[in-house]
């Protein structure tokens, strides 16, 4: 298992995600980002707000989920 936080996710808050997978721990930070803007919680709404902007190019999307990638797979198992 590795552990990524919702900041490092591209989210607004220190919440940690345990996955074993890139994909999954982008689904859990991804559903938490849903739950948030449900409750209206202002930095995380900013940050999607942020992700969205960024979606409207494929390529700097692409380049993102790239990097988050990246940083997933250099991370240690725990
Ligand atoms: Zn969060």
């Amino acid at each position: 298992m590795k552990t990524m936080t919702c900041k490092q996710l591209g989210g607004a808050c220190d919440l940690e995600f345990n996955a074993n997978t890139f994909e999954e721990i982008a689904e859990m930070s991804k559903k938490h980002g849903m739950e948030m803007f449900q409750k209206v919680d202002e930095p995380h709404l900013r940050a999607m707000n942020e992700m969205q902007e960024l979606m409207k190019s494929p390529d700097s999307m692409n380049e993102w989920f790239e990097n988050k990638r990246k940083v997933f797979d250099a991370l240690p198992e725990n």
